[in-house]
């Protein structure tokens, strides 16, 4: 069973990648399908004043602690989410495991060009990986999509049209899908297939994402008060 906390009245597993991981192939072995949403501080600071963004993301089956803020903000309500789990590494984990037992994927999401970059990057790395299929984000024909991916018999499904946008498709299309697992995965086509970057190893390894950013961004630096905000909003409600 999936073990969750509520931080500002939104649902945070707490899981590790390998226990995540586990239970999501358990789970596509018996045929269940599964909705992953990540989450971090700006997400739930959104959620906490939209009760429908709330409800979206309390609607998945996993809300994946996507944020150094995250974690800290469970340790400040005496929760134990101590494993941080970002929406590309899972994605890569996944994909990994898809690999591994002979599962396929689908990639659904980004501008024309990106996710079929994206699969060339996967298959370099998974040569064995099988791809049931790749459609760009812009294309409007919803029945064609749908169709195209359940006639693809794919396993896992990455969603990667930015947040809320992609939760909203899966949620809205979930019960029309034969994949046992959807993920909403952002911009990681867009990482994967080389237009965006990542901050280097030694920033992601302390989760130093935002100091990477605010060196090459200095002006982000008032997005970046975002974080304390959270943190003495937490503080102020304990449930
Ligand atoms: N996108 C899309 N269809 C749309 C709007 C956006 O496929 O109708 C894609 C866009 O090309 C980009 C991704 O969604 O690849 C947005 O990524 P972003 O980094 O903004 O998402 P976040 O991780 O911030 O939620």
């Amino acid at each position: 069973m999936p073990k969750k906390e509520t931080i500002l009245g939104v649902d945070v597993s707490n899981e590790t990648y390998d226990s995540l991981v586990k239970q999501l192939f358990h789970y596509i072995n018996e045929g269940k399908q599964s909705f992953i949403v990540a989450v971090n501080p700006e997400k739930i600071m959104k959620a906490k004043a939209d009760d429908h963004l709330r409800e979206l993301i309390n609607s998945a089956d996993y809300q994946i602690p996507d944020g150094v803020g995250v974690l800290i903000a469970s340790k400040l309500k005496g929760g134990d989410i101590r494993d941080r789990i970002t929406g590309i590494d899972l994605m890569m984990e996944l994909v990994k495991e898809a690999a591994n037992q002979g599962k396929s994927i689908f990639l659904y999401g980004a501008k024309p060009g990106v996710a079929d970059k994206a699969m060339e990057e996967l298959l370099r790395q998974f040569p064995n990986l099988k791809i049931a299929g790749v459609i760009h984000g812009y294309k409007k024909e919803q029945i064609e999509i749908i169709e195209e991916i359940n006639n693809s018999q794919a396993d896992i499904l990455f969603v990667a049209m930015g947040s809320p946008r992609q939760e909203e498709w899966i949620r809205e299309n979930r019960s029309k899908l034969n994949v046992k697992v959807l993920q909403g995965v952002g911009g990681s086509f867009d990482v994967l297939s080389g237009s965006i970057k990542r901050a280097p190893a030694g920033f992601r390894k302390f989760g130093l994402e935002w100091l990477y950013r605010l060196i090459l961004e200095p002006s982000r630096w008032k997005r970046q008060l975002a974080l304390p905000k959270f943190l003495i909003m937490v503080l102020k409600n304990k449930k």
